[in-house]
């Protein structure tokens, strides 16, 4: 069974820790450990705050997220409409940053790598730039248990 939610903010950073306790609660309904939720939240977090200051270099535009359940796995989108990025396996590497001078440590997207699953970027310049993050919360290993 494929259950849906979208959720569509202003990107201002008091929304951070809104749309992060929102997909929180969503998948709840896994029954996700609480490691498993703080992993989704950091997660979430460096995705909306990326689209706030980098998408729209602070000075606001929609954000909007996606969260699909699917047996055991969430997949969450997040999506701004702001300047892109040219370069996005450069952008990806660790420790990269285009704002410095704003105390970035340019760790956004390792941390998303490390506590999700999968990751994947799609960004046009001037167009703008999605996130898809998956995780499979609490999978038996020994999939012939999962019969129900
Ligand atoms: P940190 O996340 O550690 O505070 P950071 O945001 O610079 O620093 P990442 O989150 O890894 O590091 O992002 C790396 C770079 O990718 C950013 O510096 C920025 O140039 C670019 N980037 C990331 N997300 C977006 C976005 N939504 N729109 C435009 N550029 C982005
Ligand atoms: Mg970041």
């Amino acid at each position: 069974m494929d259950e849906y939610m979208v959720l569509e903010f202003d990107g201002d950073s008091r929304n951070e820790s809104f749309a992060r306790v929102t997909v929180a609660a969503f998948v709840t309904r896994l029954d996700p450990t609480l490691e498993e939720i703080a992993d989704i939240k950091t997660a979430v977090s460096e995705a909306v705050t990326n689209c706030v200051i980098h998408g729209y270099e602070s000075k606001g535009g929609r954000i909007r997220i996606e969260t699909r359940l699917l047996d055991r796995t969430v997949t969450i989108t997040v999506k701004d409409f702001g300047i892109g990025i040219e370069n996005i396996s450069l952008a990806m590497e660790p420790l990269y940053t285009t704002k410095p001078e704003m105390d970035r440590s340019g760790m956004g997207f390792a941390f998303m790598e490390a506590f999700m699953d999968e990751l994947s970027v799609d960004s046009q310049p001037g167009e703008g730039t999605t996130v898809v993050m998956k995780k499979r919360i609490g999978v038996i290993e020994d999939k012939s248990s999962e019969i129900e």
